[in-house]
């Protein structure tokens, strides 16, 4: 069969993948700890809960608004100036299935052909992918542990050129739980004022999840007046209010940045599911009683695994300040085997311990950063610390 020419230019997500293999190890009987999970362990707070019971019996059966409803629309800019200080009108807002689409429709209306992007590694994996499907040039910039994975002006500043369109990074990070502080922002933003060309894609799904502020403000690039029109902030449900399949996430962005996502959004999917819109409203509008709580246990099981990974002392790490991920260097058993089995690199890695340790990670190689594997504490405390058992005796056993 033909297929096209495009599916050899991008990957299916290694996060996903890894997950598969997981669970088609569990299918075979054998109980696999799953520390690769990119999502809250908590169920939906009730109250959303509620609120979604409450829109099915209403009858909000029909066809949505491309963009999404206005009073969600509303809600969103409610929410940004609460949260964030930020003001915005509903005519900026898009809602669409998932943070991941609002990347996609964002990344759709801005890249083609040889525009390039920047994209500073460790990146979540998809940023990359869909860069490719709009056949844009991705410019990695690497991020090095000694800045804490943060870019730094200086390395902006000489990868930007005419052709740069777009720069994309999330704060928190996925994956290294990275989050730039307001000067550093600030610094950033004082080099895009230099380039008024290009755009900023600021991914703050992990908004919620910041242990760095003590849980407090949240910082957005968007914040600095001078480049605020060309700021596109990312935001949605998934992660902050444990809703990752409802599949709701929305755009803030200039008016004809909007207005660009929805004609491309009104061609791949139309708006985005009636239920889980109303459900929405709830959620952004009422208190983050249940947003914190889940923080709060996130934060007990960060503390837990940091001391976890120090009793593993060949990994190094960054401490993570944000979002569930701790993110080891463990390139000191790349040439080290077991059993005839040489492990080369973090994938290899990875197989290892799921096979020989039935734990599942996920290899550094997917986030742009070879030597690293990513653990992710969105599980139980039980579950972390059978997880890393294994993942120490699976290392002990290299040699
Ligand atoms: N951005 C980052 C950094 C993520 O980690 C994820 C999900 O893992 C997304 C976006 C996508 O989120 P959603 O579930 O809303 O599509």
């Amino acid at each position: 069969m033909q297929l096209s020419e495009i599916l050899s230019k991008f990957n299916e997500p290694e996060t996903l993948k890894m997950a598969k293999l997981g669970r088609e190890l569990r299918a075979n009987g054998i109980n696999v700890i799953d520390l690769s999970l990119g999502e809250p362990d908590f169920n939906t707070p009730e109250h959303i809960k509620d609120a979604a019971k409450k829109a099915i019996d209403e009858n909000w059966s029909h066809y949505t608004p491309v963009s999404g409803y206005a009073d969600l629309k509303e809600t969103i800019c409610k929410k940004l100036l609460r949260d964030n200080g930020l003001e915005y009108s509903p005519n900026q807002i898009v809602v669409s299935t998932g943070a991941k689409q609002c990347i996609a429709n964002t990344m759709f209306s801005i890249l083609y052909d040889n525009d390039e992007i920047i994209i500073p590694t460790p990146y979540w994996v998809s940023y990359s992918e869909i860069a490719r499907m709009t056949r844009a040039k991705v410019v990695f910039v690497n991020t090095t542990p000694e800045s804490g994975f943060k870019i730094t002006p200086d390395q902006l500043e000489n990868a930007l050129t005419e052709k740069t369109k777009l720069f994309i990074f999330s704060s928190p990070c996925n994956p290294t739980g990275a989050v730039y502080s307001k000067n550093e922002l600030e610094a950033l933003a004082k080099v895009f004022e230099k380039h008024p060309n290009v755009c900023i894609i600021s991914d703050e799904i992990y908004e919620y999840i910041n242990y760095y502020h003590g849980g407090g403000k949240y910082e957005s690039i968007a914040q600095f007046s001078a480049i605020k029109e060309r700021v596109i902030i990312i935001n949605g449900l998934s992660k902050g209010f444990a809703m990752t399949g409802w599949r709701l996430g929305y755009t803030a962005s200039a008016p004809e940045i909007a207005k660009a996502n929805e004609k491309i959004q009104g061609q791949f999917t139309s708006g985005t599911n009636s239920i889980t819109q109303r459900a929405a409203i709830t959620a952004l509008a009422s208190p983050l009683t249940a947003t914190y709580e889940m923080v709060k246990e996130f934060k007990r099981r960060r503390q837990r695994v940091i001391e976890l990974l120090k009793e593993l002392p060949n990994l190094k790490c960054v401490e993570p300040q944000g979002a569930f991920y701790i993110f080891p260097d463990v390139s000191y058993y790349f040439g080290k085997s077991f059993e005839g089995e040489m492990i080369n690199n973090s994938s290899e890695l990875c197989m290892y311990l799921l096979n020989h340790a039935h734990i599942s990670t996920v290899s550094g190689d997917a986030f742009g950063q070879p030597g690293y594997i990513r653990i992710s504490f969105a599980n139980s405390m039980e579950n972390i610390e059978e997880g890393f058992k294994r993942i120490k005796s699976g290392l002990e056993k290299l040699s």
